[in-house]
This record gives C-alpha cells, structure tokens and sequence, in this order.
C-alpha cells in the first residue's frame, strides 16, 4: 500500500515538474503601445536638460496634494517643496519642468507664502529668479502652490476614471509625465534623496504610493495619507493609485528577524481572484534577491496597485498593474533591480529597463520550471525587424519599441550569458547592481558596457556595437560534410552570413555534432562572410546543428539540395524544422502573407495523421510551434501545412516536409 502512496506521489511530483509553463507576453506590447500614444502626442523637444539645470541636484521633493473627484468636477489643488544643491557655479535662478495647463498661484521661499519668487513659464520650463545668488554647495529651497487638471498632459498619464462606479485615479509618468503634476527636474538621472507625499482625498478612497504609510489624518469628510520614501527615487517612478481598494498582504523574510510586508490594493471585487494571481510574487522576490542582490527596498516594501491599464509600469515600491500573467508579475518585480535602484541614465538607455526586465522573466521561468530553460523562454522573444536598440532620437522613435527595447534587447543579455558564461553573467549582474557607482543611482549605456569589459576582462566591444548600436540579426547558412581519417572522421563545416546590407556579426557560435552513440560540442568564432571550419570525431557523424540550445538571435538554414526551395510565389513558406534530426522537439517555422485558416499537421510514414498541432485562423506572420516527439517512437515523420481564406473553401497553399526523430 506505501509503495502505491509513493507511486502516487512521485507521479505528482513529476507532472508538476514537468507543467509547461503559460506564457503571454502581450503586455510588452500594451506597455509600448499606451505610453508611446501619449508620448507621441508631443511633436517638441522635451529630451533636454536645460544648462541651468546642469548646475543643481535636487534632494527632496514634497509633495501636498488635494484631490477633488466627482461625477462633475475634477481637480487637483497643490503645493511642491523642492529642495535643490548647486553643484555647479552659482546660479540666481532656478529652472523646473512644469506642463503650463496648469496654474501657479504662488512661487516662495522658506515655507513662507509672502516671500513671493518672480517667475516666467514658457515652454513648459519655469524659470524661478531666487532671492539671492547661490554659491557651489549650498542649497535651496523653493515652495509652489497651484492647481488644475493634469488629466489632458500630454506627457504622461494622470487619469480620473471610473470602476465599478467610484472613482479609479492613478498616475503613469515615464516618461515625462511628472510634469504633468508638479513641477520638478524631469529626468531620470537626477534622483531626489527622499520624497514625502501626502495626498488628501475623500474619505471613502483609499491612497497607495511609494515607500512606506507614515500616517493617515482624517479631517472630516476627507483623509490625508502621507506617504514616505527613504530612498532615492526618480520623477518617473512617484506614483499614485486611488480608489477604495481592498487590501491585502504577503511577508518577504529574508533573515530570522527580518521581514518585509508586500501590500496589495486591489479591486475589492476581484480579492480571491488577485490572492490566486499574485502568490508566486514573494517566492520572485527570493529568487530575484538571490541572484541579482537583495531586494532594493526591503526598509519599505513591494506591492501592486491595481489601475485601469492593460500592462503594468514599475513604480518604486509598489507596480501599477492592468494584468495578472506571471510573465508581467515578474517583469514589474525584475523593475525594482533594473529601472528603480539601477535606472537608465536617460531614455537613450532605455533597454537598460526594458531589456533587463524581460530577461528576468526568462530567468524566473527557467528557476520556476525545470524542465523548461530561459532559451525556451527566449523563443517567444525573437525580433527581426529593423532599428537599433540604443535610441538616438528620443523626440522621434517609438521609445518603448516592443520589439527593440523588451524582445531584442533581452536576446542581448541572453546572449552576453553565453559568450561571457553562466558564472561570469551573473557575477556581472550581481557586481552592477550592487556597487555603489551604480545602485540608487543611474547608468548609461556605456557605462554598462564598461563595466562588463571590465568584470570580464573581455573585449566586448563587437559583440555591444553589432547588437545595441547597430541593426538586424546574423543570417547563416550552413554546410557539412565528413571525410574519412585515420582513427575517426573530420567533419568540414563551412557557414555563411547572407545579411547584405547590415553588416557581418562577430559571434561564437556552438556547433553540436551527433554520432551513434554520443554527442561532441565545439565554439568556433564566426565572423566573416564566409568560414569554414574542421573538426574531429572518433565515429561516423549522423548530424551537425549550430547553435543547438538557441544561445543567439539569428535565422539559419542548412543548405543541402533536398530543401533548399525558395518561398513560393504569393509568400507563404513552410520552413524545414530546425533541430533535425531530433530528440524530443524541434521548431516547425511558417510564413504567412495574409491573415488565413492554418491546419498544422503531423503525419507518420505511411501519411496517417498522428497529430493535430494548430487549426486556427491566424494574422500574416512568421510562426513558430515546438512540437514534442516524446511519445513518439524513433522515425521519419512528416508535417503539413494547409492554409485556407475562407473557413471550409479550397487551400491556398499546401506544403508537407520530412523530419527525422531519433531516440
Ligand atoms: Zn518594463
């Protein structure tokens, strides 16, 4: 009877480890897709640091708001402390970002309003002249009071809204959207040491921000929460999220008398559902401080604010979030490290954020599954359009590029993973996290860049300047052949790059040799047009891949006679399948040129169908589908793509290719 139990149990254990993970990363998209619409709404330049604001590092902002939301009125009513150091020659005035849609009621010193500053407002700068010059070192201190309606700046997104009827207000400011709401000096790279935030709302709201509750006051009909940040944060991640959430919360130990809470508002009709959604996230804490360094704010806490938003935006201490997939969970989270305590020295930088980020979903997946490797992850990941990571234009690109700045730009720390290896990668991540050059504080691309070569003691240079700097992806093809030699066999393997235009890449790239019985792994250095390569095995070689566990964002085709046919005329292509021969899955890549009905199918030798792998109507496109031949028995298959306009009509396009499972 035990032994059943155990049966039982080890069989459990077994489908729970060998669970597939659900991947959705749509929300990469809606991020880019809802900040950019905003973003675009601005035809001027804003990526500017005027010189004035060269000269001075703010501090300390505090930030007094009253919010008025009803059915007929919105409003907010404020006033914003800063408290800035010159840093550079003396200056007599002071200029702050501020969206000029609002109002100034008053510009003063000294907590005291009739000390009245002179003030000019053009351009979204204010331009403050200060009481007296102030010298190097010494600071200021400048209050303004105003008021008005952020809702219609354009630089950010400051939505009163509704759910379920009471009011849904919250803040997304990345980019620029701080100004929106108080003014301040806009750029991610001059973090303020502290900031206080005390919101007064009525009393049925509840009001979630950054850092931790010092206290709530109520005052009658309305509630002041004061909200305290202790560490150094940027003007795009001071957030606010307000309606009458439901609360709940989580602990993050971290030590035998250390511990962290991890607050939840959510929507109060969803709590069972969020209590379900949201319980790997302290599990990702511990995984995440384990790998990249402990937990950024862990004097404060983490924790997700509900908003009326498809994605999810990383504010610190605590992520808005749209969503509820564990990829976006751990994406936010991954923020804290990347982006809050390491933030991108300008938007330039942006896939200092993005990237990392993305990568760390791959990384959470690869821990949390063991059978499933950030190399499967990678695959949903592949980006082949045109542009470069690194922006050059901020006013004019589409900063948050799904593509550039989440997908490619977590291939290139996939791929640095392998070129500096598993050990050396995250002795990298860990080693830029922590130091003190970089942690609550910025970096730029460059300076990341020379930190790796540093750590490394590697020439990284090519490697950066073809991926974050430049264009596109290698294109190689490839031939083998094998000759017989005393003792074994040399195998010739000549790989050519076929990208024209966008330059050749220099990259190591694995090459996996299968023979009968066992399996031989070689780097060559591949680097020019044309290279051929020779190796030795001690039997008879059945197969040769490149690249076999997907270390590098690339296309690849072997050239042998059989399959090498070019796309057909109206631009539908069925790809031969990439690993092949193989054991137990390979990649069944297609092309289609026009949104169609896709029947994939897996056929046995004798042309049975043994499996059904998509029917579904599907937009134009390049897909891909791993196909696991793990019950199946070793043999030649074959798979067929059928493709129809209309549903039940006549295929437009037919194709079916051989494979080779080997066990
Ligand atoms: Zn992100």
């Amino acid at each position: 009877m035990k032994t059943y139990i155990l049966l039982y149990l080890l069989i459990i254990v077994n489908i729970i480890q060998a669970q597939e993970p659900k991947i959705d990363l749509s929300f990469r998209y809606e991020n880019s897709k809802q900040k950019q619409k905003h973003y675009q709404l601005l035809k001027k330049c804003i990526d500017e640091v005027t010189e004035n604001q060269t000269k001075y590092d703010v501090k300390y902002y505090s930030l007094d708001l009253d919010i008025i939301s009803n059915s007929k009125f919105q409003k907010i009513i404020g006033t914003t402390k800063i408290i800035g150091k010159v840093t550079g020659e003396s200056i007599n005035y002071v200029e702050l970002n501020f969206w000029n849609g609002m109002t100034i009621n008053n510009i003063y010193i000294d907590d005291s309003p009739t000390t009245h500053l002179d003030y000019t407002w053009y351009n979204d700068i204010v331009k403050i002249n200060l009481d007296s010059t102030y010298l190097n070192q010494t600071e200021f201190e400048i209050n303004i009071s105003y008021n008005g309606l952020p809702q219609n700046c354009p630089y950010g997104i400051f939505d009163f809204n509704t759910h379920l009827n009471e009011p849904m207000i919250s803040t997304l400011n990345e980019p620029f959207g701080a100004r929106g709401w108080f003014p301040c000096k806009d750029i991610p790279s001059d973090k303020a040491d502290s900031v206080d935030i005390r919101v007064t709302v009525s009393n049925n709201l509840v009001v979630a921000s950054n850092g931790l509750l010092r206290d709530t006051i109520i005052n009658g009909t309305t509630t002041t929460y004061w909200w305290h940040e202790q560490y150094p944060i940027s003007t795009y991640l001071i957030s606010l999220a307000i309606h009458p959430y439901a609360q709940f919360s989580d602990w993050y130990v971290y030590g035998d008398n250390d511990s962290m809470e991890v607050q939840y508002y959510v929507f109060p009709d969803k709590l069972n559902d969020r209590k379900a959604k949201y319980s790997k996230t302290v599990e990702m804490i511990e995984f995440f401080s384990s790998i990249f360094g402990q937990y950024p704010f862990v004097e404060e806490k983490y924790g997700h604010a509900e908003f009326l938003w498809g994605g999810g935006m990383e504010h610190q201490t605590l992520t808005s979030l749209g969503g509820t997939s564990e990829s976006l969970i751990a994406h936010e989270l991954a923020h804290q490290w990347w982006g809050d305590a390491v933030t991108c020295n300008s938007f330039h930088d942006l896939w200092l954020n993005e990237g990392f980020a993305s990568y760390s979903e791959a990384l959470w997946f690869e821990y949390a599954y063991p059978s499933y490797s950030a190399s499967d992850y990678q695959l949903y990941s592949e980006y082949f359009g045109s542009g470069k990571i690194y922006i050059y234009d901020v006013d004019n690109e589409n900063l948050f590029h799904g593509g550039l700045r989440y997908d490619k730009a977590s291939w290139v720390l996939h791929m640095l993973r392998h070129v500096v290896g598993d050990d050396m990668f995250f002795n990298i991540l860990k080693q830029y996290y922590t130091t003190s050059k970089f942690q609550y504080k910025s970096a730029t691309t460059n300076e990341f860049i020379d930190f790796c070569k540093e750590i490394s003691q590697m020439n990284l240079d090519k490697f950066f300047q073809q991926w974050i700097f430049g264009e596109y992806y290698p294109d190689y093809s490839y031939s083998w052949y094998n000759t017989k030699v005393d003792n074994g066999y040399n195998v010739n393997l000549t790989i050519n790059q076929d990208h024209d235009n966008t330059g050749l890449f220099w990259m190591p790239i694995d090459v996996k040799i299968t023979t009968s019985s066992n399996h031989s792994y070689f780097v060559v250095m591949d680097s020019v047009k044309n290279q051929n390569f020779q190796f030795f095995v001690n039997e008879i070689p059945i197969n040769l891949e490149l690249d076999p566990d997907n270390w590098i964002l690339k296309k690849i085709r072997e050239i042998d006679s059989s399959i090498a046919e070019e796309k057909n005329a109206d631009g539908y292509y069925l790809y031969q399948n990439y690993p092949n021969p193989f054991n137990p899955s390979t990649i069944i890549q297609y092309e289609l040129p026009v949104d169609c009905y896709v029947e994939l199918t897996i056929h046995n030798l004798i042309g049975e169908k043994i499996s059904n792998l998509i029917y579904e109507h599907q937009k134009a496109g390049n897909y891909k589908y791993k196909w696991n031949g793990d019950n199946f028995a070793s043999g030649v298959y074959f798979y067929k793509i059928m493709t129809k306009s209309i549903e039940y009509g006549e295929p437009d396009y037919l194709q079916i290719k051989k494979m080779l499972l080997i066990k």
